[in-house]
């Protein structure tokens, strides 16, 4: 079950229009459907990112999942 974030929705569609229709996964590279998107803070928001465009990008819900499960394991998160 995946929830909506407008956000991420018109997100995904400004990148999609740049991109010719493909919008490539910012961990792994592969392509994502809007269904498996998920909206990812290049920067982290508590080291001073902010949600504009430049600061976010699209990554598979299981990739964004990973990195951050990736990140706690070994207490280094960048
Ligand atoms: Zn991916």
């Amino acid at each position: 079950m995946s929830r909506l974030s407008p956000t991420r929705t018109k997100i995904y569609r400004t990148v999609a229009r740049q991109l010719h229709g493909v919008v490539p996964c910012w961990v792994c590279g592969e392509p994502v459907t809007a269904a498996d998107a998920t909206l990812e803070h290049i920067k982290p928001v508590s080291d001073g990112g902010g949600s504009h465009l430049e600061n976010l990008a699209i990554s598979h819900a299981a990739c964004n999942n990973r990195r951050h499960a990736k990140a706690t394991q070994a207490g280094v998160v960048r």
